[in-house]
């Protein structure tokens, strides 16, 4: 890295919460600054991309990407930070698994369309208008992005360096990570940047057999304050999800809901979590066993796949027999 390092940071599909967690790092962001030449941020800085094409390749240090891929212009964009940089990090839970925008997996792009530009109640569109891609006007053609039919993640969509996990991630843990790149002391290519433990490591609550006969909700109860939130019924996520935000939501009595994303080694969060439920109910009866899933676990998706779905085996819902709106793009852009 020259004795100044390059650094871009970039957003897609995402909440921006990754963006005020790197503001996070509070005055560091001066360190920060000191180290690094910020070429592009656009959340903060006025920069254009025609200037990121124009740069050599690999002459960004450093790319912090957040947000999952969700259009053909985050694809594009995903696509050319990894072309001009050394180092690219996933950034945040849903660059690394999809994370909440991955959600939409769970359903097509023409629901969602129908939903946003028909039958929201806010919704007034009595011409039936939805967005297009090109559009002519006096002046020229306009463009908007497409939009994909399904949500990947950045590592589904170019070579990712490393993932720094999280939703968003930690402050500290950003600078841990910043410090590791400065130091030259950055793990092996591929690598999560953190922990390789649980949320239950780090969890102060006490631990002794887990035996469920029912699963509550979180109003349902005002859960004991010092034992283990899963032992008292509530799905408490600690056990498959990597440590890293000192176990923040069940040390306030808030089960822990997998935001970390999984474990070192855990290849499909939510086939943990449902690994470890099944290990913990208290019965040998399957109707019994059904009845406990299906009263306590209503929503098994939002529960498992809440932060993970794009990046799971599952990946997402079985598609129309057209192949969805992919597929068309697929042939035009062949054509
Ligand atoms: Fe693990 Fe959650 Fe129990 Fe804490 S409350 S020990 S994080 S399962």
């Amino acid at each position: 890295m020259s004795e100044k390092g390059v650094l871009a940071l970039y957003w897609a599909a995402s909440c921006g919460g990754c963006e005020i967690a790197v503001l996070g790092i509070n005055e560091k962001i001066l360190d920060v600054a000191a180290a690094f030449d910020i070429v592009f941020w656009p959340c903060v800085l006025d920069g254009k991309v025609r200037d990121i094409e124009k740069m050599d390749d690999k002459s960004i240090d450093l790319c912090f990407f957040n947000g999952a891929i969700r259009t053909s212009e985050q694809e594009y964009m995903a696509r050319l930070m990894r072309q001009k940089s050394k180092v690219l990090v996933a950034f945040g839970s849903c660059a690394q698994e999809g994370c909440i925008p991955g959600l939409a997996n769970a359903t097509t792009k023409e629901a969602i369309f129908q939903t946003a530009y028909h039958d929201t109640p806010s919704t007034v569109n009595p011409d039936g208008i939805r967005p297009q891609t090109e559009t002519e006007v006096a002046e020229g053609t306009l463009y908007l992005p497409f939009f994909y039919e399904t949500v990947k993640t950045l590592g589904q969509t170019v070579d990712v360096d490393y993932y720094l996990p999280g939703c968003p991630p930690e402050p500290e843990r950003i600078w841990d990570a910043i410090v590791a790149i400065l130091e030259n002391k950055l793990p092996a290519p591929g690598s999560v940047i953190g922990a390789e433990t649980t949320v239950c490591d780090d969890c102060p609550r006490t631990r002794d057999e887990k035996k469920i006969k029912e699963f509550k909700r979180t109003w349902e109860i005002v859960p004991d304050p010092d034992i283990c939130l899963l032992e008292q019924g509530l799905v408490c996520c600690g056990i498959a999800t990597r440590a890293g935000c000192g176990a923040l939501c069940p040390t306030v009595g808030s089960p822990c809901i997998g935001c970390y994303g999984p474990n070192e080694g855990v290849e499909d969060f939510g086939a943990r979590m449902m690994t470890a439920l099944a290990s913990v109910i208290d019965s040998d009866d399957p109707e019994e066993i059904d009845r406990i899933i299906h009263e306590g676990i209503p929503d098994p998706i939002g529960t498992f796949y809440r932060f993970s779905l794009a990046h799971s085996e599952l990946r997402r819902i079985a598609l129309p027999a057209n192949g969805g709106s992919d597929a068309k793009l697929e042939t035009a852009e062949s054509a």
